[in-house]
C-alpha cells in the first residue's frame, strides 16, 4: 500500500522478483500482469529483478568448462549478464501491456559498489535517473545482484544478492515498503520445501529475520534485512503469484522476552576446517585469522581446544564457496609451521534454532540435542548466541534433522496464527 506524503507525490514501492518468479517468458508475462493489476496502488514503482530461473547457475557451470577456478572480474561481467536479460524482458512485457516502463542495468542507474569482485557491497545509489523516470510515470526496472565501482568495473554482490539490491533501492528512495516477491508465500518456520508442516510467519522482527536468513533460510538475504533495519524500511516477503499477504518484517515486532522458537534454519553450503598441532602461543590465532580476513573470507564459528605439549587444535566453519580462495592460505599455514595439517570437510551442514532469548532460556539446547540424538544424529560442533543455537552435523542427515527439530519446537506447539497459515507454495 502506498501512503501519500502530505502535498507530495506518493511514496515509492520497491518490488524484487526472484529467479523462479521470472523463470520463463510466460512467468515474466505473469509478473507484468501482476504489476499492471497493482498499478493504481503503486504509482511510483521500482522493480529489482533476478536472472531468469537457473541462469546464474548455468553461467557458473559454463565458466567451469573453460576455467578451473573461475572468479574475479571476468566472472562478474559474465554473471551480471543474467539480470540484464531479465530486466529487458520485463520491460518489453510491460510496454506491450501499455505500461510505460524503462529497464536499467545497475550501472546505468547509479548503483555504486565497492569491495572485491564476486562479493561487492553497495556503497551508494545516485537515484536521480530513477526518480526522473518515476516522475515521468514510468515503472523503473533495475538489474539485481550488481553494481559498478568508481573504476567502472561491473561487480556482483554474492549469490542471492538481488534481495540486497531491492533493499538498497528501498532505502535510497525512502520507499514505504520493500517487497520481496518469491516462489513461496512468505517466511516459514522452516523451509516449506523440506518440512510440509512448516508455518507461515505473519510477522517477525528484523533481528529474527536476520538470524533466520544468516543461518541459511534462503528466502531472504541477511544483508537485505540489515539494510532495511538500518533505514527502518518494512519488508514484506510474499508470493509473486498472488496478492495475499505474506510475512511482514518491521521494527516494533520485537519478542524480546519470549523464548519461543520462531524458526529452524539449515545451511548445507558450509565446510569444517580443522588445524592440527597449532603452536599454543600468543599471536598465532591472530595471525591465522588475519590472513583469512585479508582475503575477505568470513568465518562463522571457531572452536579452540587445548591439546598436549603446547599444541592446540583449532576448528572453524566457513562458507564452502570461499574454499577455493582459502586453499593457498591453508597451504601457507602448513608450510610456515602454523599447523601440522589442515583438514577440510565439505560434507558438513548446520542446523540452527532461532528465537529471542534463546541462550538465556534453560532447556532449549537440551531439547535440540535430544531431538537429534533420538534420530541417531551425531553433533560435531555447537555454537550458541543470545538468539540462536546451532549444531554442525553430517550433511547427509540434514533433512531428517530439520524435520525432527521442527517437530520438537514448532509442530508440538499450538499455532498462534493458525488461520493465517496457508499452503506452502502457490
Ligand atoms: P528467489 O529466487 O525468489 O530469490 P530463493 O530460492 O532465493 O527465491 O528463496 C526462496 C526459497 O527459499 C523457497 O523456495 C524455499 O524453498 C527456501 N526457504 C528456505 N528456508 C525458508 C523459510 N524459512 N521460509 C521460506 N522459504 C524458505
Ligand atoms: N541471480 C543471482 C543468483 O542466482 C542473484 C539472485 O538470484 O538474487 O545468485
Ligand atoms: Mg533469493
Amino acid at each position: 500500500m502506498t501512503e501519500m506524503a502530505p502535498g507530495g507525490p506518493a511514496q515509492v514501492v520497491v518490488q524484487k522478483y526472484g529467479g523462479t518468479s521470472v523463470g520463463t517468458p510466460e512467468k515474466i508475462c505473469a509478473v507484468a500482469e501482476r504489476i499492471v493489476a497493482g498499478r493504481a496502488e503503486t504509482p511510483r514503482l521500482v522493480v529489482a529483478v533476478s536472472a531468469m530461473g537457473k541462469t546464474t547457475d548455468e553461467l557458473v557451470a559454463m565458466a567451469h568448462r573453460v576455467s578451473a577456478h573461475p572468479a574475479g572480474r571476468e566472472m562478474d561481467l559474465l554473471l551480471a549478464s543474467g539480470e540484464q536479460i531479465a530486466v529487458s524482458m520485463l520491460g518489453l512485457a510491460l510496454q506491450d501491456r501499455g505500461v510505460p516502463a524503462i529497464s536499467f542495468t545497475a550501472a546505468q542507474c547509479g548503483i555504486r559498489t565497492s569491495g572485491p569482485f564476486n562479493r561487492a557491497r553497495i556503497r551508494s545509489i545516485d537515484t536521480r535517473r530513477i526518480e526522473s523516470e518515476l516522475d515521468k510515470g514510468k515503472v523503473v526496472i533495475v538489474t539485481g545482484f550488481q553494481g559498478i565501482t568508481d573504476d567502472d568495473e561491473i561487480t556482483t554482490l554474492g549469490r542471492g544478492g538481488s534481495d540486497i539490491t531491492g533493499a538498497a533501492l528501498a532505502a535510497a528512495l525512502r520507499a514505504s515498503v520493500c517487497e520481496i516477491c518469491t516462489d513461496v508465500d512468505g517466511v516459514y518456520s522452516a523451509d516449506p520445501g523440506v518440512v510440509p508442516s512448516a508455518r507461515l510467519l505473519p510477522q517477525i522482527s528484523f533481528e529474527e529475520a536476520i538470524e533466520l536468513a544468516a543461518s541459511g533460510a534462503k528466502v531472504l538475504h541477511p544483508r537485505a534485512a540489515e539494510i532495511c533495519l538500518k533505514y527502518q524500511i518494512p519488508i514484506h516477503v510474499r508470493s509473486s503469484f498472488h496478492t495475499r499477504p505474506g510475512t511482514w518484517i518491521r521494527g516494533g515486532t520485537t519478542t524480546m522476552e519470549e523464548a519461543a522458537v520462531v524458526g529452524v534454519s539449515t545451511d548445507r553450503n558450509i565446510a569444517k576446517v580443522t588445524l592440527l598441532d597449532v603452536p599454543d602461543r600468543p599471536g598465532v590465532a591472530a595471525t591465522l585469522f588475519q590472513s583469512l580476513a585479508a582475503a575477505e573470507i568470513t568465518v562463522r564459528l571457531i572452536i579452540q581446544g587445548a591439546s598436549s605439549h603446547d599444541r592446540a587444535r583449532i576448528t572453524f566453519v566457513m562458507d564452502e564457496e570461499f574454499l577455493d580462495s582459502a586453499k593457498p592460505i591453508f597451504e601457507r599455514w602448513t608450510s610456515e609451521g602454523f599447523a601440522r595439517e589442515v583438514l577440510v570437510d565439505r560434507d558438513m551442514a548446520k542446523i540452527s534454532i532461532i528465537g529471542s532469548r534463546m541462550a538465556a532460556t534453560p532447556g532449549m539446547a537440551a531439547r535440540m540435542f535430544t531431538a537429534l540424538a533420538n534420530e541417531g544424529i551425531n553433533i560435531d560442533c555447537i555454537s550458541s548466541t543470545e538468539m540462536k543455537i546451532g549444531c554442525v552435523i553430517a550433511a547427509r542427515h540434514l533433512d531428517r534433522a530439520l524435520r525432527a527439530v521442527h517437530r520438537e519446537f514448532v509442530d508440538t506447539v499450538e499455532d498462534p496464527h493458525a488461520a493465517a497459515s496457508g499452503g506452502a507454495r502457490a
